[in-house]
Order: C-alpha cells, then structure tokens, then sequence
C-alpha cells in the first residue's frame, strides 16, 4: 500500500481550516478507495498569531494519521514547505498545498493519476486563468522574470506554475538535499529535474483573509529568487559594460579624427550631464546588484537553519498524540 501525505503551509488560516478539512478529507477517502492509498496529513503553523495551531491539534481528520508542527516564529511559506517535506521524507508521494483554498484539494485525483497511473516523478499544476486581469507592467515584470531566471539554464522554470504540486520520495529527498537555506522553491522544482507532468488548474478566490504577500514583498521576492538562481543579471551587467566601453572609444577616435579635420569641439554640456547621471546610475545598480549577490553569500556561509520547530504532534491512525 502506497503512502501519500497532504502537506499544507498555515500562517493565521484559523477562519479556513474547517473548511480546508472538509473538502480535504473528502478528497483523501476518493483517493484512498480509489488508489488504494494511505493518507495523512502534515500541516506546519509557521508562528501564526491566531490560534490556528490549537485549532488543528483538535482535528480528528476522519482517523488519518497527521502530523502538526509549529515553528518558533514566522519563518515564510518557503520554510514551513521545507520543514513540510522532511516531516513527510517517508511518504510514497507528497503533495504541496496552500490553506486557503485556492488551491482545489480535488486537483489531487489528477495528480495522483499522473503519479500512478501514468508514472511521473512529479505533476504540478500552472494557472490557466487568461492573464487579461492583470496589469501589463506586472505582465511585462514576470515575462522579463522568466526569461531572465531561465538565461542559458539547462532546465526551465515554467511560468505560472505554483507550489500546488505533487513530488514522488525520489524528488522529495532531492529538495531536501539540497544544502542551502535561502530556498526558492519554484526553481528548485526544475532543478532538480525528474520526469514531471503539467496539468492547468484555475485558482479559487481566498477562502478567508488576506494574502500574506504585498506588492514590495513581492518585489523583494522576485529579486531574492533571480539573484539565488542565476547569476545572469551580473552576466547581462558585464555585457552592457563592454557594449559600452566600445561605443565610447569608437566615439572618442570619431571625436579625434573630427576635430583634426574639421575643428571645432564637441556638442555641449546639456549631453555630458545626461551621460553623467545615466552612468552613475547604472553604476549604483550595478553595484546594489553585486551587493545582492554578495549578501546571498554571507547568508549562506552563517549557515543558519532555515526554521525553528517550537513544538510538535504527531496523531497515530487510532488518534493518539503524541508530542515530540
Ligand atoms: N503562508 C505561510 N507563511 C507565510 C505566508 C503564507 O506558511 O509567511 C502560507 C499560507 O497560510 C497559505 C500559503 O502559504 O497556506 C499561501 O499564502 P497566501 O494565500 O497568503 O499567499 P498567495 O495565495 O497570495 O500566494
Ligand atoms: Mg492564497
């Protein structure tokens, strides 16, 4: 009997867990009936204010296992994803989850089809709403993302593909050894490579709440995720550098050569202070960009964990906890 486990990142979803559970737990008996599968649960409280995390520890879950681990403070999705994973190493299957509902837990049928049926490593799901909602910086933003994170890379990050994913033992414990703390999960994804299978999905409204992430935040991110995968931005930097430093020195013998056949000098101070100030500023991007990755470093090299668990349950098929 194969094992799958749900695991499902919670930060101050205490409005969303009946209702996660109640179509959670319906999905997991289809599954179980179907696939002949042993479900069970994984939910990290990654230091949710609310009372989230007492809430789940009341759970029955229909007699599944489960196991509820809460961090010591607010680690970020990313994190509690990881701490999600070495909770469920030994699962046949994991299945990645958001709590509020966007993510429809009846996608799993699909995923677990993919899984057993038509033996894929992974299947994860991409967003197939028509991108017309959005603005067309934002549109323009994540195709620049893409491309730019994607540069010369061997493997492809796909857009609009989210954490809403299923990951066979073999990929889970790839992920897990994977050395660094600054995770960007949606590129270790392709990393990490593995047959993988894509199945569109639309997302639903939040259930309850707001979304944890704001526009600076998600700017924050972006920059975090492109400077811990490539290093194009630096490479793009060079190149623009060179590009530069040859246009100039074709100017300055054009400027020579000019001034020695025809005499007079060169157009006046309005064009030197636009140069001036354009050079300066790319200067200081380039060196925030260098700064970025440099920073990267020293945050690797502390190598401080990426979570902190305060306290965990694990509940046993029969409904015992117990804490660890
Ligand atoms: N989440 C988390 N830690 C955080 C922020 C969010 O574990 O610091 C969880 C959250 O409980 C939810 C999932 O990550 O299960 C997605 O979060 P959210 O819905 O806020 O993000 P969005 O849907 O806007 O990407
Ligand atoms: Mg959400």
């Amino acid at each position: 009997m194969k094992s799958l486990a749900f695991v499902i990142p919670i930060y101050n979803e205490a409005e969303n867990i009946a209702s996660l559970l109640d179509r959670l737990l319906s999905v997991a008996d289809r599954l179980e009936r179907l696939f002949a599968l042993q479900v069970r649960l994984v939910f990290i409280d990654d230091g949710s204010a609310d009372d989230s995390y007492d809430i789940l520890k009341a759970q029955e879950f229909g007699g599944r296992p489960a196991q509820i681990v809460q961090f010591s403070r607010n680690f970020g999705k990313e994190a509690a994803l990881s701490a999600g994973l070495e909770a469920a190493a030994d699962a046949d299957a994991v299945i990645l989850m958001d709590a509020d509902l966007q993510h429809p837990p009846e996608a799993a049928l699909d995923f677990v089809t993919g899984w057993l049926e038509e033996g894929y490593d992974s299947v994860y799901s991409y967003k197939d709403q028509r991108r017309k909602s959005e603005g067309a910086l934002r549109a323009l933003m994540s195709w620049l993302f893409y491309r730019t994170i994607n540069h010369g890379a061997r493997f492809v990050i796909p857009r609009d593909a989210g954490d809403f994913r299923l990951l066979t033992q073999p990929v889970c414990h790839a992920l897990l050894a994977m050395p660094e703390n600054q995770r960007f999960m949606k590129g270790l994804y392709g990393w990490v490579g593995f047959r993988q299978k894509a199945i569109p999905f639309t997302p639903e409204p939040r259930m309850a709440g707001t979304s944890s992430f704001r526009p600076a935040q998600l700017f924050a991110m972006t920059l975090d995720a492109l400077t811990s995968f490539t290093i194009a931005p630096l490479r793009f930097m060079a190149l623009f550098g060179l590009i530069i430093a040859c246009l100039s020195t074709l100017y300055g013998i054009f400027i020579v050569v000019e001034r020695l056949l025809v005499g007079g000098n060169p157009a006046g101070i309005a064009s030197v202070l636009t140069l001036i100030s354009f050079f300066g500023g790319m200067q200081m991007l380039a060196l925030g960009l260098l700064g970025e990755y440099v920073g990267k470093g020293v945050l690797e090299a502390k190598n401080r964990p990426s979570f902190i668990i305060r306290d965990r349950v694990t509940i046993n098929a029969d409904g015992a906890a117990t804490g660890a």
